[in-house]
């Protein structure tokens, strides 16, 4: 077993060209890449989907556009989780503002914003109110959670013998969401 964790980001825009070349632009950056041609199909996606890390969306599309989809993702337990980041083509006047106020996590202006610098500042936004700590297997109470949750005892992964760490990720309600999981290959434990 060998299951290299990969970010999963689901890019949303009608336009085929774009959305084309986004999707390229991701899996070569080792995403695993989902596509949606509208709101209503990646809110499909979304109540299928078991984990979506990001979701890149364009602005105008036909049946629900970027807008009426973060106000329905907001509406949605399994989407209102999931960041939102805008990548506009038409770079319209007040756009920005006016996602980032609804609650986008970031605003990208395609063919000006270089491709390197939307797969970083995607990155950004999928990192952000989550944090990796480090686990001491001798530490308080670390071995009788390993006994009682069935963990290695050395906190070690399974599956690349990395030291194993705490993911802990903060809602914007600073709710706690933890598990274990290896920082080298992904895999939750
Ligand atoms: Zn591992």
């Amino acid at each position: 077993m060998n299951a290299k964790y990969q970010n999963k980001i689901l890019i949303v825009d009608d336009n085929d060209e774009i959305r084309n070349s986004n999707a390229e632009l991701f899996r070569n950056n080792d995403y695993d890449v989902l596509e949606a041609a509208d709101g209503i199909e990646a809110l499909s996606i979304v109540n299928n989907e078991a984990r979506i890390d990001v979701i890149l969306t364009g602005i105008d599309m036909p049946r629900m556009n970027g807008f009426e989809l973060i106000e329905e993702l907001k509406k949605n337990p399994q989407g209102e989780k999931i960041p939102v980041v805008v990548c506009s083509h038409l770079g319209r006047e007040g756009d920005r503002e006016k996602m980032l106020a609804i609650g986008a996590k970031d605003f990208i202006l395609q063919g000006i914003d270089s491709p390197a610098e939307m797969v970083h500042r995607v990155a950004i936004v999928i990192k952000q109110g989550s944090y990796l700590l480090r686990i001491d297997p001798l530490d308080l109470d670390a071995k009788k959670m390993a006994e009682d949750f069935n963990y290695p005892a050395n906190f070690k992964c399974k599956n690349c013998s990395t030291n194993l760490a705490l993911k802990v990720k903060f809602n914007p309600t600073r709710e706690i969401s933890a598990k274990i999981i290896c920082p080298e290959c992904g895999l939750n434990h």
